[in-house]
């Protein structure tokens, strides 16, 4: 039977990337993926800037435009374009960005094996059997990358994952003219859905559109996905799209995302940044130090991982956390935000920071909560005057 020091279940951003460092430091890995590559995988597909920090080669092949900044509207009644000088995100087709992270993670030495699907692990001397329709591998470690409740999530926690929101992505063919005037920003519309936002990417030849509610009050997003698509003056095929409900796994609460030598990296471990819906940076960060973690214990033959989850706790954990009261705030009261970054869109810019990694949701928190009565009496004000005229 084949033997790997690891087995990463699942080829999206967080697999690879942990494939691509497992095998980097010289560990024997092997991705099982159950689609055949390149496969379609429904996202908006925008990377902030702050995933320069973690990228290892250049992605600029596969990056189909970049955006410095968002035309932000509430219900798309008024919008409001607030562009900074500088880049704040990339915009991928999900298709070739993670073919690419698959090829860099074959060349640094790791096995790529697409179109096997895992049907289940059991323990084994030593570590694993993991289990595909006709073969059987074994390891000493189970990296889970295989997504929002995929068989290594459910393996580690039996119980449903908590906190999925109800989404809708789309591509949507766009008039070529149009799409080159409208493809250095996104669009961000807030009120499109309650407790959520909906969302225009720009990419070449489409947008990718989509709508997500983060508190599961929606059940049925698809009725304020078309009336927001109806609205996107760049649209010039509308019948030429299809679109279906996707999970997206936010943060809810800390969790171990260690058990017995196997980790879950990405959104198999609740990753997605639970204020902008943000995923794959998280997936290749956990990943990340989820390998890092991994090849400190074989150097020392050491079977404790729990470093993973304190890691993880203070990166990540502290920043969703703040993010989370942001949301709370913001898509409970979104016209008032939107008032509020009409009249102080030096906000905007903050955030942007964020985005770029030069800040992070706490520091913006902190700025929020020692402004808020002046920030509070702006917003008010505004939404006042519109709700009486
Ligand atoms: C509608 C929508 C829009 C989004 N837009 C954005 C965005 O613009 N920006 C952003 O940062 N994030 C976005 N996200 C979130 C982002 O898509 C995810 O957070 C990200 O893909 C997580 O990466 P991952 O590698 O953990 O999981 P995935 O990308 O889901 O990869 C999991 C992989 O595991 C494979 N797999 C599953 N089960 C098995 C199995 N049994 N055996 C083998 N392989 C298996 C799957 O085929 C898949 O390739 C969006 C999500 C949704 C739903």
């Amino acid at each position: 039977m084949p033997s790997y020091d690891v087995i990463v279940v699942g080829a999206g951003p967080a697999g690879t990337t942990a494939a691509y460092e497992l095998a980097k430091a010289g560990l024997n890995a092997l991705i099982l993926e159950k689609e055949k590559f390149p496969r379609y995988k429904p996202c908006g597909g925008g990377l902030s800037l702050k995933i320069d920090r973690v990228l290892k080669f250049s992605i600029k092949e596969v990056i189909e435009a970049t955006v410095r900044g968002v035309y932000f509207s509430y219900q798309q009644k008024e919008g409001l374009c607030l562009l900074s000088d500088r880049p704040i995100a990339y915009m991928v087709m999900r298709d070739r960005f993670d073919s690419l992270l698959a090829s860099e993670a074959s060349g640094a030495g790791a096995t790529f094996l697409d179109g096997s699907r895992v049907k289940g692990i059991s323990h084994a001397k030593g570590g694993y059997d993991v289990f595909t329709e006709d073969k059987v591998f074994n390891c000493k470690y189970v990296i889970g990358a295989d997504g929002a409740n995929g068989v290594i999530r459910r393996f580690t926690h039996p119980q449903k994952m908590r906190a999925v929101a109800a989404s809708i992505e789309a591509e949507i063919p766009v008039d070529p003219h149009a799409a080159d005037r409208h493809n250095h920003y996104i669009h961000i519309d807030f009120g499109a859905i309650p407790y959520g936002y909906a969302w225009a990417f720009p990419k070449k030849g489409c947008l990718s559109a989509g709508i997500a509610g983060f508190r599961g009050i929606v059940k049925q997003p698809k009725g304020y996905f078309d009336t927001f698509i109806k609205r996107q003056d760049t649209i010039s095929r509308i019948e030429g799209y299809k679109h279906q409900g996707y999970p997206l796994p936010l943060f809810r609460n800390p969790q171990h995302l260690t058990k017995d030598g196997i980790m879950l990296v990405g959104d198999a471990g609740n990753l997605v940044d639970p204020f902008f819906g943000e995923g794959i940076y998280y997936a290749m960060r956990s990943a990340q130090i989820a390998s890092t973690v991994i090849s400190e214990a074989i150097n020392k033959g050491s079977s404790d991982l729990s470093r993973y989850d304190a890691l993880i706790g203070t990166e990540l954990y502290t920043e969703f956390q703040a993010a989370q009261k942001i949301s709370y705030v913001i898509y409970t009261f979104p016209m008032m935000w939107y008032n509020l970054l009409f009249e102080r869109p030096e906000l905007a810019e903050k955030y942007y920071n964020v985005l770029r990694g030069d800040s992070r949701y706490t520091l913006f928190l902190k700025e929020l909560k020692a402004n808020a009565g002046s920030l509070m009496k702006t917003a008010i004000k505004r939404s006042l005057v519109q709700l009486f005229s």
